[in-house]
Order: structure tokens, then C-alpha cells, then sequence
């Protein structure tokens, strides 16, 4: 998998969970966001963006550098706890996927 590609499956896997979040607590239409929602979401599509350690670790769970800022980081927590799992039933193969690749990063990084 290229670091392009990680980039795109982090982004698409947030996306989602951030939706589900938005659609469940908000009641915002589906394929919507909320005023709130949607900065979260700008904000986290940045941090993806231009996180310096893509290249070297799959995806942000796994990352030692919290680069969100406090405000960012208690919500995006928040939305991860309620969307992640519930993301299991939206798209399984996309979930077990990034489960994989994680699983490989941490194996790589305690030898
Ligand atoms: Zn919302």
C-alpha cells in the first residue's frame, strides 16, 4: 500500500465514522454534516493531510504524535468511540482491513 493510499483510506474510514456520528447524535440527512460536525472533519482531514509520519505508520489510531489539538482531540475521541464501532455494520471489509494494517504497524514497531 503506497502512503497515497493510506492517506485516502484514513480519510475515507473518518469520513464515515464522522457521518454515522453526525446522522445518529445530530439527525442531519445522510451524506450530511453538521455545522460542528463538519469542522471536526475539516479539521481532521488537515491533520491527514499533512501528517509528516504517513509514510512510516498506517493510520492515525497508531500514530505516538497526537498532533490534534486538545479542543479537536476530546471530540474526534468522542465521535471515534460512538462511530468506530458502528462502523463494523456499515462496511466490515473496509473495518477488518484497517484492523489488519494497524495490527501490522504495531507488530512492526514493538520488535
Ligand atoms: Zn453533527
Amino acid at each position: 500500500m503506497t502512503v497515497d493510499e493510506k492517506r485516502k483510506l484514513e480519510l475515507k474510514t473518518m469520513y464515515q465514522i464522522v457521518g454515522i456520528y453526525c446522522h445518529d447524535k445530530h439527525h442531519t440527512p445522510k451524506g450530511k454534516l453538521c455545522e460542528d460536525c463538519e469542522q471536526v472533519w475539516q479539521y481532521a482531514q488537515h491533520r491527514i493531510d499533512v501528517c509528516p509520519h504517513m509514510a512510516h505508520k498506517t493510520f492515525c489510531s497508531v500514530c505516538k504524535t497526537h498532533c490534534y489539538a486538545p479542543i479537536y482531540r476530546e471530540k474526534v475521541r468522542e465521535i471515534m468511540r460512538y462511530g468506530g464501532p458502528r462502523m463494523m455494520f456499515v462496511s466490515p471489509i473496509q473495518v477488518i482491513k484497517h484492523m489488519y494494517l494497524e495490527w501490522k504497524d504495531r507488530k512492526q514497531h514493538t520488535k
